[in-house]
């Protein structure tokens, strides 16, 4: 099932060459065959997938994604089914109620074929620090998929499911994205609603989708997508056309390298295969001096914002409680035992840097360091549409590379960050593969609200670019 896309699965289930049902069955046995080898999924749905499909076949549901099986990041709150967050501390958590991107794809037929695995709490960039074990590479299993969003990714990649989504505060969604040869794409802060995702750093979350086609990235993203007045920074402004913008093309559309985002930084192969994928472009080159120090502010804001959203999960309210003499031990304990240590990091980090005495110097700093970027950004745009730059530096790290080295795991994030930090949205598409057979990523950034300028650019550049190179898993690992 691995080749096809979600508009070829939605539009041969339309015209009756195929049963939802038999899309679903399908999927659960490739899930079957080869998720022991990469443990995309924390949960597979197959119950209630089946259900749905079944819904499908009776004429019950109808919409573009009819059919479409989709696995859903375990930070997007499904009701009744446990939510994770790849944490021991949400252990037996059922959420009350679903989010709203996931409630809209369900609405437009898709069916959510599992939850899958991440970095707890969505800190981290290579899916090690989930509390239930790594997802490894499709690609080559003794590799990281990246991460956050590593299980989404991973799921794609590995025909699981065609489509998946990921949440995206500094990269997420499309550092896992270039690592596992599918794209991934951040939409502008606000477009999707954040009602019902677990809240990392509120003013940086986004949800986005996987998929193997740009066409197919569209297609989720605008049946999720628009106003929501269950999230109070959802955007009111029309969504447009995401889907029809694919094949307008790139004709008088400027394109500009950042040329703090292509330097020494990125691995020779991957800076050669970026330079190859846009080769007849015209791209001028453009520098932007505050994302230097993007990379910092970041680690200042998002761990600042974690460490207040992260407070709720307290033995109180929600899933693990370690019982103690009293409330405050009883607390301690429970976050003792629940947060990993990459969690407990960012708390502290975050903590520190909020602190009376330090405020200024941090995060003060850190927020003029935003201000500066989204300037940056502002400037740039005026001379160029579309701006380009490899996703990740490197392609995928060898598990247990960089778990010792925080920093070095950071660094994963450094041309992905600026657009969060900016809001604006940004894709990943797959450019090639390195001497090792591991793909690399190519991202196209866009200002803010200007989605159906990324698509209709990241659709010609993946039709130029022709990438069609497939993992082979070859399944039986438990
Ligand atoms: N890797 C980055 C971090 O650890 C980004 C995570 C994300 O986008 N959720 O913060």
């Amino acid at each position: 099932m691995s080749a096809s896309t979600a508009a070829a699965i939605a539009r041969s289930i339309r015209e009756g060459q195929t049963t939802a049902t038999e899309v679903v069955e399908a999927h659960l046995a490739e899930i079957e065959r080869t998720d022991g080898d990469v443990r995309a999924f924390l949960e597979v749905l197959g119950g209630t997938a089946l259900e749905q499909a079944k819904a499908v076949d009776a004429g019950e549901v109808t919409g573009p994604l009819a059919g479409v099986p989709i696995a859903i990041k375990d930070v997007l709150c499904m009701e009744g089914i446990a939510t994770t967050c790849g944490s021991k501390i949400l252990e037996g958590w059922r959420p009350p109620y679903t989010a709203t991107a996931v409630r809209r794809l369900v609405e437009a037929g898709a069916i959510p074929i599992g939850k899958t695995n991440m970095d707890e709490f969505a800190m981290g960039s290579s899916t090690e620090n989930s509390a239930f074990g790594p997802t490894l590479n499709p690609w080559s299993t003794g590799h990281v998929p990246g991460g956050s969003s590593g299980g989404s990714a991973a799921a794609v990649a590995a025909g699981h499911a065609p489509v998946s989504l990921g949440s995206d505060t500094g990269g997420s969604i499309r550092q896992p994205a270039s690592l596992c040869g599918v794209v991934g794409m951040k939409p502008t802060y606000g477009r999707v609603s954040r009602y019902g995702l677990v809240a990392f750093a509120s003013s940086l979350d986004q949800i986005g989708p996987f998929s193997h086609t740009v066409e197919d990235a569209a297609i989720v993203y605008a049946a999720m997508a628009g106003h929501d007045p269950m999230d109070s920074t959802s955007l009111p402004e029309s969504v447009g056309d995401p889907v029809g913008a694919i094949g307008r093309g790139i004709e008088g559309i400027r394109f500009g390298v950042v040329t703090e985002l292509a330097g020494d930084a990125i691995e020779p192969e991957v800076a050669a295969a970026f330079a190859s994928a846009i080769e007849g472009l015209g791209a001028g080159e453009v520098s932007l001096p505050s994302f230097d120090h993007a990379l910092s502010a970041y680690y200042l804001i998002a761990p600042a914002e974690a460490s207040s959203n992260l407070a709720r999960f307290d033995g109180v309210r929600y899933g693990l409680r370690i019982d103690a003499a009293d409330t405050t031990a009883m607390m301690r304990r429970t976050r003792e035992a629940g947060f990993g240590p990459e969690v407990k990091r960012r708390i502290m980090l975050g903590t520190y840097a909020l602190s009376a005495g330090y405020y200024d110097a941090y995060y003060g700093q850190a927020q003029r360091v935003r201000t500066l970027v989204a300037n940056d950004f502002g400037r740039a745009f005026e001379d160029f549409d579309i701006l380009l730059s490899p996703t990740s530096p490197t392609t995928a790290f060898e598990i247990g590379e960089r778990t010792a080295d925080p920093l070095a795991m950071y660094l994963s994030d450094l041309c992905t960050i600026p657009a969060n930090l900016a809001g604006i949205p940004a894709i990943s598409i797959p450019a090639g593969v390195d001497s090792r057979g591991l793909p690399i990523g190519l991202q196209l950034m866009a200002p803010a609200l200007e989605e159906e300028r990324l698509f209709a650019a990241a659709a010609e550049l993946e039709t130029r670019i022709g990438f069609d190179a497939k993992p082979a898993l070859t399944g039986g690992a438990e």
